[in-house]
């Protein structure tokens, strides 16, 4: 079954007008990663291409078009996991770069810590040469509307989150079955400055283990970190389930539970993957032996040849 990517792009609603760009930006980035792994990329490397080309695609809340803070502000989190050696690199709160997803890769490259903050991320950027950007780049006009739309006093604090871009996350499986997983985020629409999400917490946003698999999740980050949602699923899976069935029994539980609703997409060491959510739609695609496989609605899944344009 080996290798694999599989990619998301946020759990949720995404308004009709914004669906075909939604979808065809976790094909390019399925692409983007796959071919990566067909060459002497590691799993590592595909799911960073990956999540690098979702940040720089405007359609989805990380990197550039990230949502903005109470503040109107942008705030990234992101986060990396190694399944060799369960290594792991975040940040989170982190401002002025274009693609958290390889600062958290130099996070866990780099130091012997697994999360750095704020003004503390920016700091190790700028040691690390990561070029700053101005904060007015990662800005969209849709970002500015929706914040703007929330800020109103009638406001419904629940249906503003649902027209919010997705999260975007991967996993993979290289050729020798070394596993990873990346998710990087703008986060909640208009979050108190300062919010760290699920995202940039090993466990919630992340985890990738070659013993047992991999799960980049996407959703709503406080309900994610209740249940520790991807380390939830890796332990139904270390149980004995498959990776559907334990994805389908931690959604469902973190929605019994706390209410929350989410997506993940999960792989295990055989190669074997699985794109589940409790959300009305997770735009989504996956590339195993030469197919690409997409899906946006609970229950679709479409296939069609990796070298297809259209
Ligand atoms: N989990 C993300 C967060 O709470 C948001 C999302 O996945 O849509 O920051």
């Amino acid at each position: 079954m080996l290798p694999v990517l599989v990619v998301h792009g946020g759990a949720g609603f995404i308004p009709k007008e914004r669906v075909q760009m939604s979808c065809a930006g976790v094909q390019a980035a399925v692409r983007g990663g796959y071919s990566k792994l067909q060459g002497q990329g590691s799993a590592m490397d595909a799911v960073v291409e990956a999540v690098t080309l979702l940040e720089n695609d405007h359609h989805y809340n990380a990197g550039l078009g990230s949502v903005l803070n109470a503040k109107g502000e942008v705030e990234m989190d992101a986060i990396v996991m190694d399944g060799r050696y369960l290594a792991s690199g975040a940040v989170s709160a982190v401002r002025k770069v274009a693609n958290p997803i390889q600062l958290a890769r130099l996070v866990m490259d780099k130091t012997s810590h697994l999360c750095l903050t704020g003004e503390g991320a920016s700091q190790f950027a700028r040691s690390m040469g990561v070029p700053e950007v101005p904060e007015e780049s990662l800005i969209t006009e849709y970002a500015r509307m929706r914040w703007k739309k929330n800020l109103a006093a009638d406001a419904n604090p629940v249906e503003c989150q649902m027209g919010k871009m997705g999260t975007v996350g991967a996993v993979a499986v290289d050729a020798e079955g070394n596993i990873a997983c990346a998710t990087s985020t703008g986060g909640m629409l208009n979050k108190m400055e300062g919010r760290v999400g699920d995202t940039a917490c090993i466990g919630c946003g992340g985890y990738a283990d070659n013993r047992v698999g991999a799960v980049s999740p996407t959703g709503e980050g406080e309900a994610i970190m209740k249940v520790t949602l991807a380390r939830l699923i890796l332990f139904h899976m270390e149980q004995g389930r498959s990776a559907e069935a334990a994805a389908d029994e931690a959604l469902a539980y973190m929605k019994d539970r706390v209410g929350g609703l989410g997506g993940v997409v999960v792989v295990d060491p055989q190669g074997e993957w699985s794109v589940r959510f409790s959300s009305l739609q997770m735009a989504w695609a996956a590339a195993q032996q030469r197919t690409l496989h997409y899906g946006l609605y609970t229950g679709e899944h479409f296939t069609k040849n990796i070298d297809d344009p259209n």
